[in-house]
């Protein structure tokens, strides 16, 4: 795919996106999120987007969606431009998934959770964790033959695409790979650890890394800013930019908004969304300064 056809940039100011998954009710730690990365847009005369990430049809509901942008505008949030939604886009992550393929980079994989977890049982050696905490696949369907490939899609087995970590290291340039982290200088990152990482589902023609990173390009966002739970991610983001030949954006993983308990803020913590704050009166002044008290993002 041309980049220079497809994705637009711009010059001056910054341009951010605030990209939640329509899975519940936004919390303060979205708020934090999305008004840091709002904040740095306004300050820089740049443009600030909102990209609902719902590739996932059983997970995702429209009326979280229609949440999400009604609880932005309450605390002053509106977003520049249309509201993208990925799963309008299936067909642009498909073209994607088609070059890497052509490439020799991709392979489709048969395994069951139960045969990855019983290869990872039966290994010799302790089964390989991935930064994320998530099981590294061992590569048994990458060791299959072009005829076996061809019967199990014949035969109508679900697979998954993945990709084939290994080569796109090799074809990358090398094991590692950097990024500029928004106050913190350059970081690097090392994708092999996770493995010959999902790009394409069973369910869908698509993944989160694949989308997120096609996005942000196509999108023309020059800062990423988002929780420090998907700093690690960044490795593979960063591989597949390279391998796409995307721009590289710059990214503030900020810290996440911990509950009474020191637990991360998650969806399931009812008392403390947008919406229960608004109805037990708290007002958006008083939402927006208890959430960017803690998390402001290093604006230089
Ligand atoms: N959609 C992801 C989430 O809700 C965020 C993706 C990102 O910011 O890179 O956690």
């Amino acid at each position: 795919m041309a980049a220079s056809s497809c994705f637009r940039g711009i010059k001056d100011g910054i341009v951010t996106r605030f990209a939640p998954s329509p899975t519940g009710y936004l919390h303060l730690g979205h708020a934090a999120s999305a008004l840091a990365g709002w904040r740095l847009a306004r300050e820089s005369g740049g443009r600030f987007l909102l990209r609902i990430e719902d590739i996932d049809p059983v997970r995702c509901r429209p009326d979280y969606v229609e949440a999400i942008v009604e609880d932005l505008a309450w605390i002053g949030i509106t977003p520049d431009g249309p509201v993208r939604r990925q799963s309008a886009h299936l067909p642009d992550y498909r073209r994607v998934l088609d070059a890497l393929s052509a490439r020799g980079l991709l392979y489709p994989c048969f395994c069951t959770r139960a045969d990855i977890a019983r290869e990872a049982q039966e290994a010799a050696h302790a089964p390989h964790r991935a930064p994320d905490g998530t099981l590294a696949y061992g590569g048994t369907c990458r060791a299959l033959s072009p005829r076996q490939r061809a019967d199990g899609m014949r035969d109508g087995r679900p697979y998954v695409l993945r990709l084939d970590m290994a080569r796109a290291l090799h074809v990358a340039g090398g094991e590692c790979v950097t990024w500029r982290e928004r106050g913190q200088g350059v970081r690097t990152g090392r994708p092999g650890l996770f493995g010959d990482v999902v790009l394409a589902r069973k369910d869908i023609p698509a993944s989160y890394h694949l989308c997120v990173t096609h996005d942000d390009a196509a999108q023309g966002v020059t800062l990423v800013s988002r929780g420090e739970d998907l700093r690690p991610a960044t490795a593979i983001h960063r591989l597949l930019q390279i391998l796409m030949g995307w721009p590289e954006p710059e990214y503030a993983h900020h810290a996440l908004l911990l509950d009474g308990e020191g637990r991360r803020l998650a969806k399931r913590d009812r008392a403390l969304t947008l919406r229960a704050m608004r109805a037990a009166g708290m007002t958006p002044d008083a939402v927006r300064r208890a959430a960017l008290g803690e998390y402001a993002l290093h604006s230089s």
